[in-house]
């Protein structure tokens, strides 16, 4: 039997790098701990250093660090974008699970994948942001990118030993979140309480807003064109309350092919870490039998603005979906912090695409970091300039 992977898991505290610990916990033969990253909880790091005896752990600032108390013996403390680099990169490590929040994971992973490590891709924002520059280090480092989101890792496994010629488009599917009857008009005094409670996934805060938004599904349309090399217009999005088809893939045959489960992050993350083998994961089972009705619709486009904002993005290239990435990331913390409405968030992302100016394409990762910094600048200014909303 081959020894245990070492997997770098950064953004350990997160709710996928959670669910990753889940699954190594339950693979000790397979699977070891050569790192965890965490962004400031210093606690929790610390207990899951104590659980798992990493040789290594990362936090993202020095002054974290007084909180992480007892670490286990042989356990060193690295901080910042050079720590992650290291621990990335590092001989321990086999596997990167990229599920670290925001965009200081970016030359980290970019440089894991030109190393040679399988990057277990949960950060869809690197490859919105810099999929040209995650996408050409991973083919240079012979790694791979293995999806994490459950529509594409769906996607991967439904395209696997096929040909791509014979693709004809990308189904992705989305719960629709929990705004899904209503129009834009009835989501402008939506609360954070209420945009937080999605109805079929348990995630970070950031991540169930854009859900609520649709944002989420427009940065995955995004993803899908870099992990699977289509064109936006071959991506499409429907609307599937249940969460059970998790994505699709239509041949130019007529056949569809998708893949199916109950929606539980272990499964996506298990395979990105295990493939191409499958893990005895022993979770409760999707029951045929006891599926009543499925539904598949087209999202509402009007109501869900963002959504067409993402695929002008992807067709404008360049830096703009890095652009788009920035300004809604800016928006939904200020969403989060009661200092705009739900509907400001789309106005704040839409205002940087109208100004987004078609310029050259971006030579270097600086370009993009560039870009990402102007438009996070720009989106602040706008909100400074909002009405803040009524407490209800
Ligand atoms: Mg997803």
């Amino acid at each position: 039997m081959r020894p245990a992977r070492g997997v770098a898991v950064l953004g350990s505290t997160g709710s996928v790098g959670r669910n990753a610990l889940d699954v190594i916990a339950r693979f000790p033969d397979r699977f070891r701990v050569s790192a965890l990253c965490a962004g400031k909880n210093a606690e929790e790091l610390s207990a899951q250093a104590r659980r798992f005896r990493p040789p290594v752990v990362c936090l993202s600032e020095e002054r974290h660090g007084s909180r992480l108390g007892r670490l286990p013996r042989g356990t060193r403390v690295v901080f910042g974008e050079e720590g992650m680099s290291e621990v990335a990169c590092s001989g321990e490590t086999d596997i990167v699970l990229a599920a670290a929040a925001g965009v200081t994971s970016i030359r980290p992973v970019i440089a894991a994948a030109r190393a040679g490590k399988r990057i277990a891709l949960a950060n869809k924002e690197l490859l919105v942001m810099a999929g040209k520059f995650l996408v050409g280090a991973a083919r240079a480092g012979g790694g791979g990118i293995l999806p994490v989101d459950s529509e594409h890792s769906a996607v991967f496994q439904a395209i696997e030993g096929h040909r791509k010629q014979d693709i004809s488009r990308i189904i992705l599917t989305a719960s629709g979140g929990p705004f899904r009857n209503r129009t834009f008009r009835q989501m402008r005094n939506a609360t954070v309480g209420e945009a937080l409670g999605h109805p079929t996934w348990r995630m970070g805060a950031k991540i169930s807003v854009d859900s609520a938004t649709l944002m989420n599904k427009g940065f995955e349309v995004i993803e899908a064109m870099w992990l699977f090399d289509l064109p936006p217009d071959r991506i499409d999005v429907l609307i599937h309350p249940q969460s059970i088809v998790h994505s699709m893939v239509e041949y130019r045959d007529g056949s569809l092919i998708a893949q199916l489960g109950v929606p539980d992050m272990r499964i996506p993350v298990g395979y990105a870490l295990s493939y191409p083998e499958r893990l005895p994961l022993e979770l409760p089972r999707l029951l045929p039998h006891r599926m009543v009705s499925w539904v598949f619709e087209p999202p509402d486009r009007k109501s869900f603005p963002a959504l067409a904002l993402a695929y002008a993005a992807a067709e404008a290239g360049g830096t703009a979906p890095a652009t788009l990435n920035a300004a809604n990331e800016v928006a939904v913390a200020a969403f989060l912090a009661g200092r705009i409405r739900f509907t400001d968030i789309v106005r704040v992302a839409e205002a940087l695409m109208a100004a987004w100016r078609r310029g050259g394409r971006p030579a270097t990762l600086k370009d993009v970091l560039r870009a990402d910094a102007e438009a996070r600048e720009e989106a602040t200014r706008i909100i400074s300039r909002m009405r803040r909303p009524h407490k209800p």
